[in-house]
């Protein structure tokens, strides 16, 4: 049975980090996927299942599927991941033509099922449903324009926000609407909505959250990165265009919109850690693209060691093109505990204290009386940093820790889908490298360059988001966005002075 009103099953959401470090600990944190599939002849729901689990990384706390039967739309969503949401019977009892799906990471709203996607809404054109990746700048401004009104909002994203504005918005089609209230919006969204007897994908006009076009013989499938298609024996097609809305329907994909061009403000986080290694944004492999990142490194950071190692699992490709380019032997020095993911059995206090070693254990065979290079992809606050430099210390006997970074500080920062929303919750806004150095407890830091960065993308800097890192915002924020922005009795922010940033981002400074 399928409910459009999940109950939370005895479970309570609580982010990783508060399991398993300190509580002050921070680590970036993936911004949900989004998954959508045309198929009259498929098994959608299933297809759907299998397109998620391969986009579990970009968000742990929700999933959710909807699926059209050609008349009516019914839903499933709850908390956990996609593997604890979906039982086999759930799957067997979902039969439709068309369906999308969504992994959520919050970034505007609380972590409950409420706010859970996607997001499943009446209109007077008949039911619809909709899954969003990103963060809309504009949420507060929008949401208080609809005050007057009597809707009711079940929870308190932006992404219902986006729902609502489509169901109520002007014009005689779902697409019509779309395409109507599409330039309100301000910030980062790749969205997927389901119709009755379609799915719409729609890209921001920045291009900021990657979302790509796939194939499968007579099916057509739309998902944020494509190792979802590989998963499903699915072709990759291309990328969809910022600012394109795409309709997915028995005629086929077809383009709605009519100035759709290449991104302008992709985020660059996507090429450093969020994606998949195997997935393919804007023409460049993502495992290839780190190699460089780390080859690139070992050129700008050189130092005498005995073998290189990458924090697991993001930063190994790094770390293979920092061994590659320095001509020291690479090694896994690290190994992570798969399985751990986001866990919603509380630890008791004995293995809280544990922090890292939860996640991580050391090869003292690689790294005991070894001068370690440890290649990783960022540091937000640095205390898993400086938690894997002391358990390489002690654990692994290592004698000298080299922390290499494959991206440059991140100083800013972001307000277009990532979990990082004040200054002071990074360490580099206000130390400088050689106290980040001490700070962590390492021999030696060095962070990549900004052009070796931009260079490894093989884009434009013209192309991409680097707000976090050079506080050239792609559209000015004048606000603090939290991610309870829009749960406060008051949401009118813009006028509380308690919430102005202490940053004024601007364009282009
Ligand atoms: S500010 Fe940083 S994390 Fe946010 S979208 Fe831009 S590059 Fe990505």
């Amino acid at each position: 049975m399928h409910n459009d009103n999940p109950t939370w099953g005895g479970i309570l959401p609580v982010h990783e980090d508060q399991y398993w470090f300190s509580p002050d600990t921070r680590v970036l944190v993936e911004e949900c996927g989004v998954f959508g599939i045309h198929a009259p002849k498929e098994d959608v729901a299933r297809q759907t299942f299998f397109g998620l689990y391969t986009l579990q990384h970009r968000g742990q706390e929700s999933a959710g599927i909807a699926v059209s039967d050609g008349n009516q739309i019914t839903s499933h969503r709850k908390m956990g991941l996609v593997s604890q949401v979906f039982t086999e019977q759930d799957l067997a009892s979902f039969e439709g033509i068309a369906a999308i799906g969504h992994t959520r990471y919050s970034t505007t709203g609380s972590s409950n099922v409420e706010n859970a996607q996607p997001v499943v809404m009446d209109t007077d054109l008949g039911r619809i449903a909709m899954g969003h990746n990103g963060n809309l700048v504009n949420a507060a401004e929008l949401r208080r324009e609809m005050a007057d009104s009597d809707l009711h909002f079940e929870g308190n994203t932006d992404s219902e926000l986006i729902a609502f504005m489509v169901a109520n918005g002007p014009g005689t089609s779902i697409e019509d609407r779309i395409k109507n209230i599409i330039p309100r919006l301000q910030g980062s969204f790749s969205l997927v909505f389901l119709t009755a007897n379609s799915v719409i994908a729609v890209r921001d006009e920045l291009g900021n959250r990657p979302l790509c076009l796939g194939r499968y013989e007579g099916a057509w499938l739309v998902s944020s990165e494509s190792c979802a298609f590989e998963a499903i024996d699915a072709s990759f097609e291309r990328d969809l265009l910022a600012g394109e809305i795409l309709v997915l329907d028995d005629a086929g994909p077809r383009t709605i919109s009519k100035d759709a061009h290449g991104p302008t403000a992709l985020c660059v986080f996507e090429y450093i850690y969020f994606a998949r290694p195997d997935s393919v944004i804007e023409g460049s492999n993502l495992h290839e693209v780190r190699q460089r990142l780390g080859a690139s490194l070992a050129i700008e950071h050189p130092i005498t060691a005995d073998v290189v190692i990458g924090v697991p699992d993001s930063a190994t490709a790094a770390a293979i093109g920092y061994s590659n380019a320095s001509g020291i032997p690479y090694g896994e020095g690290l190994v992570k505990s798969r399985y751990i993911g986001r866990t919603f059995i509380q630890p008791d206090n004995r293995l809280r204290k544990l922090g890292i070693k939860m996640k991580l254990n050391t090869l003292s065979s690689i790294t005991k009386d070894k001068r370690v290079i440890v290649v990783d992809d960022s540091i937000v606050r640095g205390n898993t940093t400086r938690a894997i430099v002391e358990l390489l210390r002690t654990s692994g006997q290592a004698a000298e820790v080299h922390v290499r970074i494959s991206s440059p500080p991140m100083r800013w920062p972001c307000f277009y889908g990532i979990d990082i929303q004040r200054p002071d919750e990074l360490i580099a806004n206000s130390m400088s490298v050689e106290e980040i150095c001490h700070n962590l407890g390492a021999d030696s830091l060095g962070y990549l360059s900004l052009n070796s960065l931009i260079e490894a993308t093989q884009l434009q800097d013209s192309q991409l988001c680097t707000g976090c890192l050079t506080r050239n915002y792609p559209i000015p924020v004048q606000l603090e966005m939290d991610k309870l922005v829009l749960e406060r009795p008051d949401s009118n922010v813009a006028n509380n002075p308690d919430v102005r940033t202490s940053i004024q981002p601007t364009l282009g400074e």
